[in-house]
């Protein structure tokens, strides 16, 4: 008896299927030895910041620290209710949407179910995936865009999940209205479609929607569509870590039963509140960063680089092979600009660069010639 005990102390804990699968999740690099003052250009945050009323709301909600926040966050949802006209009901709020993506899977998937992807799509999909025992699938893409045909194709009986980032990261790419629609219609009622669209307040193309028409249609009709949302990219406030998202009520219900009751901080939802009635600060950051995208794409493709087209707040740069990328990515590093390597999204051959700053954006076309020049 006593020996049993003994072999089961020595044995440890045991891990649950497809957790040891699981890659770290590595963010873009944020310092440069010996540079005190980088250009960061490797997380797709705001180059215009953080709204100052933000910031400000923050740094009165801190004299409450010692309160527990609003665990249903009601003030929050009901400020994001306002701002995009939807039923804060029907609205979850958590730490960053990876928080959400990861309570989709939780909910929804388990042993034996498969979750799909795309090709490109953001890596935070397969950890969600494997963390619950799921299988992760991914589906090619067309020009480093989501394919609804390839993806409809790995559609099996097992299938519990796909999530679709729209426009995507790292591509910036996006599915129009049309083929969003056709994808959720050639879904089973009982797969789940999570649209993320973490990029929505940037995009201007006329045939792209975030989703909630989708999400609407949904209810009463499967009630399987969501769409997750953050406050990390046009509101500048991802160390805070607020996301939240939209569905139909059966489906928040169940995110809200697994969630921790007290996910969202007091001072994050207070800062959540003031970033999100701030809509000029909001549209200034969205009108600079179309007018820096557009000439950043300009000015790389002049000077002979292949930019992929873009609709969100970053480009990606494609390069004659990865020794290039490294190479480049070394040479802005070198001057003192981060940008993003990314070889886990299947792209080594590329860099990610976010918009910055005016001056940021002619350092890197600066630089970027210099290294075209061999200097
Ligand atoms: C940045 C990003 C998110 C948001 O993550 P948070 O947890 O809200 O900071 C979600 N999806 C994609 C595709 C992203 O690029």
């Amino acid at each position: 008896m006593s020996g049993d005990k003994t072999d089961l102390v020595a044995r440890g804990p045991v891990l649950r299927p497809g957790i040891d699968a699981i890659e770290a999740y590595v963010g873009g690099k944020s310092k440069i030895a010996g540079n005190a003052n980088p250009i960061k250009l490797s997380s797709n945050e705001s180059a215009l910041g953080p709204s100052p009323r933000a910031v400000e709301a923050y740094n009165k909600a801190a004299a409450s620290m010692h309160r527990y926040p609003d665990g249903g966050a009601v003030a929050l949802r009901e400020a994001i209710g306002a701002r995009y006209s939807l039923d804060p009901e029907r609205i979850i709020c958590g730490a960053g949407s990876d928080e959400i993506l990861g309570l989709l899977a939780r909910a929804y998937a388990g042993p034996g179910d498969e979750v799909l992807y795309s090709e490109h799509g953001f890596l935070i999909y397969p950890i969600a995936a494997h963390s619950v025992g799921a299988l992760p699938v991914t589906a090619g893409e067309t020009n480093l865009t989501a394919d609804v045909d390839k993806l409809l194709a790995k559609v099996t009986p097992r299938t519990k999940l796909v999530y679709i980032s729209n426009p995507n990261n790292p591509t910036g790419s996006y599915l129009a209205n049309g083929e969003m629609a056709r994808l959720r219609a050639g879904l089973p009622d009982n797969v789940v479609l999570v649209i993320d669209a973490a990029y929505a307040e940037f995009v201007t193309a006329n045939d792209y929607a975030a989703g909630v028409e989708l999400v609407d249609a949904s209810v009463g009709q499967g009630d399987n569509v969501v769409m997750t949302r953050t406050f990390s990219k046009i509101y500048a406030m991802g160390g805070l870590r607020l996301g939240w998202a939209y569905g139909p009520a059966r489906l928040i219900d169940h995110l809200n039963r697994i969630r921790m009751p007290f996910n969202v901080g007091s001072a994050t939802q207070a800062a959540g509140i003031a970033a999100v009635e701030d809509v000029a600060f909001t549209s200034q950051a969205r009108d600079h960063n179309e007018r820096w995208r557009i000439w950043l794409t300009e000015e790389l493709t002049k000077l002979g680089y292949r930019v992929a087209p873009s609709v969100a707040n970053f480009l990606l740069v494609r390069f004659a092979d990865p020794a290039t990328a490294e190479a480049v990515d070394a040479f802005l590093t070198a001057r003192g600009i981060i940008v993003r390597q990314v070889p886990k999204y299947g792209l080594p051959d590329s860099l990610r660069i976010t918009i910055g700053l005016e001056h940021e954006m002619k350092a890197v076309v600066a630089a970027l010639a210099d290294f075209k020049k061999g200097v």
